[in-house]
């Protein structure tokens, strides 16, 4: 029976058993649409990226024997919708029946049964066979449970996937060695070369101006820098593997001027769009670590499984537990606008302003980045999480709703109110200083909450603080703070609450 097979432009997942036998009843159907480019303003080079890696994925099908439709953002047959330009092939081929892969987002999902439900054309949908968890495996683990931990999430994975276990003990003797991946990256070091490619990628650039879709960030067009093809994704692996993952874990948490991606490996696009599958980036990394236990370190080997087998297959079980309610959560009913500078990174702030430049120039920030600096901010200021959401959305090449909206919803801005973190992720210019290079080139001085050239971060700590008290001083993981903040003489919590709601009043100035 003739069957039409729709490709989302996250499922490049060549291993899938759709694509282990030629069947010339199966058409496949691949589609650049408006209706994925416009639903969040992305940056350039992730939309650049998701239509590249989707050409050459179809390019390596067809070369295999299968038959592809792939309407390119400018077919003229494109209608710009999921659901019209999969009727069209189903009609302009005369199946009678067709499939899907699960979609990881919410908003698919929906659209994908709603075109089920009206079509009434017999359609089978299937795995992508790329998780380790289905949707539901979350829900089981946690049934009856009133309180989500990751910990215990992970160590279930570790056994049941038998990754670094020796038995049923882990290997090394600890489930979780995060104590030492706190290491600030010392000033004598240099830091590692990104494994980084040049790709002419003017055709799609140009077509998606052409178009008119609005975007943000920068690209240049001619050295395109990120990997899209499978080939490219191996070759990122094992340079992870060999040069990079021995100092992962020591250097996870820091953060430096001199570098934009430090001991980071860079494969968030390759996992989130399918062409790098967990299983093979954990063997990988299991199996050089066994081969080099000396000279490797667990702590590095178990820092980067955590979050791939660990924090990766959570944060998608959490999501499709939690929806479509999560997307709705404003715990701490914050309602204030992004500020400017992050849309373009100009901002008197040097932690901010790295952090920001990284992300419009590479589409990247590792996760620190990420969690303490541009997430630790918005939350400082008190910003609606929608507007947080849609930004990272936005920015990132790895950004897909399932991963993105627990990370920035839940840990980074704790809307859910402690569903993903035990406590908020925030931190005053303390941590920033301990964890990176920063401060020392600031325009603001880490040291000072108040008066001239003090750094924001310190009164808008204490604002915080002091605003969320009656939600935040029963949680034991805060009551510290609350017990330093009462020790302030009244004045001097006077002044630094002054000084946040003087920067509150300029945020775009800072
Ligand atoms: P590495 O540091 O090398 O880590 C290896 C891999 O582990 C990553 O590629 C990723 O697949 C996985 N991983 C690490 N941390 C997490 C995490 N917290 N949740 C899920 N997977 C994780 N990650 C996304 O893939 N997409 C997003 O949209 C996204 N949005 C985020 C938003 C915020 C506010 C925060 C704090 C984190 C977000 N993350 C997101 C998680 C993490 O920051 C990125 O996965 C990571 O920075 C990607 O860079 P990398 O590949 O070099 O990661
Ligand atoms: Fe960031 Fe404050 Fe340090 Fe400047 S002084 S880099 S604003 S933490």
């Amino acid at each position: 029976m003739k069957t039409v097979k729709l490709i989302l432009g996250d499922q490049l997942n060549l291993s899938h058993s759709w694509f282990q036998e030629v069947d010339g009843q199966v058409t496949f159907a691949m589609f650049e649409m408006r209706q994925e480019t416009d639903y969040v303003r992305h940056h350039i080079q992730k939309v650049t990226a998701f239509f590249a890696a989707m050409r050459h994925f179809r390019d390596q099908i067809r070369e295999q024997g299968h038959q592809v439709v792939y309407y390119t953002l400018d077919d003229d047959r494109n209608q710009q919708d999921l659901s019209r330009n999969v009727m069209q092939v189903i009609e302009s081929v005369g199946a009678e029946q067709w499939g899907y892969q699960w979609p990881d987002e919410y908003r698919l999902d929906q659209q994908l049964i709603e075109m089920r439900k009206k079509w009434e054309l017999p359609c089978e949908v299937v795995d992508t066979e790329h998780f380790y968890t289905s949707r539901e495996e979350f829900g089981d683990i946690f049934e009856g449970k009133s309180s989500f931990l990751m910990e215990n999430f992970y160590r279930k994975m570790r056994k049941k996937h038998d990754v670094l276990m020796s038995g049923d003990q882990p290997v090394g003797g600890e489930w979780n060695y995060d104590a030492e991946n706190r290491k600030k990256f010392p000033k004598k070091e240099t830091p590692p070369d990104p494994y980084i490619l040049e790709r002419d990628v003017s055709d799609i650039v140009s077509m998606i101006e052409t178009a008119g879709v609005q975007t943000i960030g920068e690209i240049n067009p001619l050295s395109f820098q990120w990997p899209i093809s499978r080939a490219e994704g191996e070759k990122s692996l094992t340079y992870f593997i060999e040069e990079l993952l021995f100092q992962f874990g020591s250097y996870q948490d820091a953060m430096t001027s001199r570098s934009d991606f430090l001991f980071h490996s860079r494969l968030s696009f390759l996992l989130n769009s399918k062409i790098l599958s967990p299983r093979e980036v954990v063997a990988k990394a299991e199996a050089v670590y066994l081969e080099n236990k000396e000279s490797m370190g667990i702590s590095n080997v178990e820092g980067f499984i955590r979050q791939i087998l660990g924090w990766r297959e959570y944060m998608r079980g959490l999501y499709w537990h939690q929806m479509p309610e999560y997307a709705q959560l404003n715990y701490f009913e914050h309602e204030n606008e992004l500020p400017n500078y992050y849309w373009t990174g100009d901002t008197k702030m040097n932690c901010m302003q790295h952090a920001i430049r990284n992300s419009l120039d590479n589409a990247y920030a590792h996760h620190i980045q990420r969690l303490m600096i541009t997430g630790n901010f918005a939350l400082l200021a008190g910003v609606h999480p929608d507007h947080v959401e849609a930004w990272y959305l936005g920015v990132y090449i790895d950004a897909i709703e399932w991963v993105e909206m627990p990370n920035t919803r839940g840990m980074s801005q704790f809307a859910d109110g402690g569903i993903v973190a035990t406590k908020p992720y925030i931190a005053s210019a303390n941590y920033i200083h301990k964890m990176s290079d920063y401060c020392k080139d600031c325009y603001y001085d880490n040291k000072k909450k108040v008066g001239e050239r003090a750094c924001p971060f310190n009164s808008l700590y204490w604002r915080f603080i002091k605003q969320h008290e009656n939600k935040l001083s029963n949680n034991y993981r805060m009551s510290m703070m609350y017990r330093i903040w009462d020790k302030y003489e009244e004045e001097e919590k006077n002044n630094i609450l002054n000084q946040a709601e003087l920067y509150l009043k300029q945020i775009d100035d800072l």
